[in-house]
């Protein structure tokens, strides 16, 4: 197989990312934008070893499930993948994908039910990344670099049309310089946005450690953004992917946001994490409260706490919550948080969960939440967990395969994986959350 060879495939299935595949000459060949049950004509753009990635040309026999795209950006954008595809099929895909991961990674045979969907697949997100380059403002395409300039982005908050066009306005009549990522140069490397009930925040994060025009900034984004609650300025000058530095500076407003969940509220600062999709945080938050099957006198590990989050949504039926979370402002929110929830028993600790809960002195947890980040949890803090014999173990999980990978350390330590829900946090991208109840076995 060649590059730039064209065969007509038929697409068998689906890669983790929402791609279709199919096989040409023997080899697994990637198309994104290619439904499973479709006919289509596909040019080679990649051959690796064992697979290539083709582009679709043509799509000759169309699947049943094919819907015209609402996004316009779609086709070039690499942040969704299922615009053009029934929103029931999207949940299904989201099912099956960690249905597979608990059956091949986790080894471990327990049916997983449909994935709990979304009112609206529009509108949801209340926090953008938007990248600024000379070649636009926007979001990058698949597995790229390259930036898709966009004037707005439909699973974003309502706000975001207005702010991106603000700072095109802004940066060509002050003529300030989108940053260069292969030169290290220029200005303005990212827009970052968040919303909640007090409002919008705007953070502009440049290479540089002044902003040019920083007042004509504040006055364009006040006159055209509705609800702004403050703008803020990011200064990250170095090489990276990562798209905020460390420091901060307030140009206008507040430099937090605050914003509810069910019966809490939140105060969060720009760096601490937040879900994004906040009705779904609810659906989500509701499960791992049932899951927990709190009775009222049960002390709770809340690992990964971010702010505060879960264990505050718990705390009622708790006798005790116990965070734990390694960024220090996410802490700071956490202990505030308890304040204006009006919680007394729930406490702090920032490091890692892996280094600090071992250390964790006093009762020993009867209920175990486990939040992590991607790439899922040490299996030296799964040790721990499992030696303190918590009767149950709640893990949320972002991502499908690390979640397997460690329900079956869990399995091997004592632990019974009792139940699994897939929740859709981020329709219309390949990304789904996941909570499962893990059971210990002897007591
Ligand atoms: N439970 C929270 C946050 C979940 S996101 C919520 O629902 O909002 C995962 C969190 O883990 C982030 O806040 C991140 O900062 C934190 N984190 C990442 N690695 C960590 C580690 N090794 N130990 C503790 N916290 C960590």
């Amino acid at each position: 197989m060649n590059k730039n060879d064209i065969f007509e495939i038929e697409i068998t299935g689906t890669t983790d990312e929402g791609d279709g595949v199919g096989r040409a000459e023997g080899m697994a060949v990637f198309v994104p934008y290619a439904l499973v049950g479709e006919v289509v004509r596909v040019i080679i753009v990649k051959v690796m070893k064992s697979f290539a990635y083709g582009k679709l040309l043509e799509v000759i026999k169309p699947s049943q499930h094919r819907i015209k795209a609402e996004c316009e950006y779609f086709y070039k954008c690499g942040g969704c993948r299922f615009w053009n595809v029934e929103y029931e099929k999207e949940l299904e895909f989201k099912r099956q994908h960690v249905q597979d991961c608990i059956n091949r990674i986790g080894k471990i045979e327990i049916d997983v039910p449909m994935t709990l969907g979304c009112t609206s697949c529009k509108g949801y997100r209340n926090k953008g990344q938007f990248p600024v380059t000379s070649e636009g403002i926007g979001i990058y395409a698949q597995h790229s670099h390259r930036v898709i300039d966009i004037d707005r982005c439909i699973i974003q908050g309502e706000e975001n049309p207005a702010v991106l066009m603000a700072v095109r306005e802004w940066m060509a009549e002050c003529e300030v310089e989108p940053y260069n990522e292969e030169k290290h140069s220029g200005c303005v490397r990212h827009i970052y946005t968040r919303c909640g009930d007090s409002g919008v925040m705007v953070c502009i994060v440049t290479r540089t450690e002044v902003i040019p025009h920083e007042k004509e900034l504040v006055e364009i984004l006040r006159e055209r953004v509705q609800g702004l609650s403050g703008v803020i300025h990011n200064y990250n000058e170095k090489r990276t992917n990562v798209v905020l530095g460390r420091r901060f500076r307030t140009l206008w407003g507040k430099d937090y946001l605050t914003d509810s969940i069910g019966h809490c509220k939140f105060k969060l600062s720009p760096l601490s994490f937040y879900q994004v999709n906040n009705e779904q945080t609810k659906v989500l938050y509701d499960k791992v409260a049932e899951f927990a099957g709190l009775s009222g006198c049960e002390v709770v590990w809340d690992l990964y706490c971010g702010i505060g989050t879960i264990g505050q949504y718990l705390a009622k039926g708790a006798k005790k919550i116990v965070g734990i979370e390694v960024v220090p402002q996410a802490i700071e929110n956490a202990r505030e948080n308890a304040k204006l929830n009006c919680i007394e028993n729930a406490e702090y600790h920032c490091g890692t969960a892996e280094a600090l809960a071992p250390k964790l002195r006093g009762e020993k947890p009867d209920v175990v939440i486990l939040d992590p980040p991607r790439k899922g949890c040490e299996e030296s803090l799964l040790k721990t967990v499992a030696k303190q014999k918590p009767k149950r173990i709640v893990y949320v999980s972002c991502k499908p395969s690390t979640l397997a990978r460690d329900l079956r350390i869990l399995e091997d330590l004592g632990y019974k994986t009792q139940k699994v829900q897939p929740v859709d946090m981020f329709p219309r991208t390949h990304h789904v959350e996941t909570v499962v109840l893990l059971q210990r076995q002897n007591t």
